[in-house]
């Protein structure tokens, strides 16, 4: 469903952000992308909703060059792959259903944006998608009172709605605390095996990567240096990934595999 053949992005200033990646996605693949700090990670997963253009070679989605969409065609895409970011973009000072609803707003008429006018529907659709992670009884209360780990439930709530294919989530536990990072990281698991999205996340912890996808994508300075199952990963594949610069908690994860 996501074919990336020989894709390049060089950035105005020169840096390659990817260099010649070729890679297939199939539909409902829980693929996590690991690598240093600038490796291209989030120039990679940026590039499949075209919130970065590439600069060489196709990218296909379903069948579509991606670089071929304009207008109302590529926002119509867009609403087709949800985005999770890591500071989850919310409306504090709103409730969490409406934060939900929003993501129903770029589908509305304009006679119903302007008023915020939900119909029974989307608000009933709304509370599974909050119940799907969890958190329904939180449907009424403000975002901003939610802890962080919730809070990114909610994001994860408000992509649902949408009822994409595909999920994008950019560091989506970097700013959650370890438990709470595992937490969602399960939610993601959850929601690919029962709704049979293609999920498709960056993250810095190489453990919580291996315990919760089932392939892994190993970037560096924009190549593709590993791509396979995470039960794959030995101590040749993460000096490969991180050379002599290992990160702090990959060095015991390379001890200990
Ligand atoms: P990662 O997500 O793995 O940290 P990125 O995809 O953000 O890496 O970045 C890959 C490379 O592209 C880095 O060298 C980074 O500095 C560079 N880069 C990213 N965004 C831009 C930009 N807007 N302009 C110039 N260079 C960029």
């Amino acid at each position: 469903m996501i074919e990336f053949s020989h894709v390049s992005k060089e950035y105005s200033n020169g840096v390659k952000g990817l260099d010649d990646v070729t890679l297939h996605i199939g539909q409902g693949e829980f693929v996590a992308i690991i690598g240093l700090s600038g490796a291209g990670k989030s120039t990679l997963l940026r590039s499949i909703n075209r919130m970065h253009e590439i600069t060489a070679g196709t990218l296909q989605v379903n069948g579509t060059d991606v670089a071929s969409l304009n207008g109302k065609k590529l926002r119509s895409f867009r609403r087709g792959i949800g985005m999770i970011f890591q500071s989850f973009h919310l409306v504090g000072r709103t409730t969490v259903i409406k934060n939900v609803l929003m993501s129903k707003v770029p589908a509305m008429p304009f006679w119903r944006v302007v008023p915020g006018i939900f119909t029974k529907e989307e608000k009933i659709d709304a509370l599974e998608a909050l119940d799907k992670v969890g958190i329904l009884e939180k449907a009424y209360m403000r975002a901003d009172q939610l802890s962080g780990g919730q809070q990114q439930r909610v994001a994860l709530a408000r992509t649902l709605a949408q009822h994409p294919e595909i999920i994008l989530a950019d560091e989506p536990v970097a700013a959650l605390d370890p438990v709470t990072a595992r937490q969602v990281m399960g939610d993601f698991a959850k929601i690919n095996k029962e709704l049979n999205i293609t999920i498709l996340l960056n993250i810095h912890h190489v453990e919580l990567a291996l315990a919760y996808a089932e392939r892994i994508i190993g970037i560096r300075s924009g190549k593709i240096v590993f791509d396979g199952k995470a039960s794959s990963v030995d101590k040749a594949v993460l000096a490969g990934i991180y050379g002599e610069e290992m990160p702090e908690g990959v060095e015991e994860l390379y001890e200990a595999v």
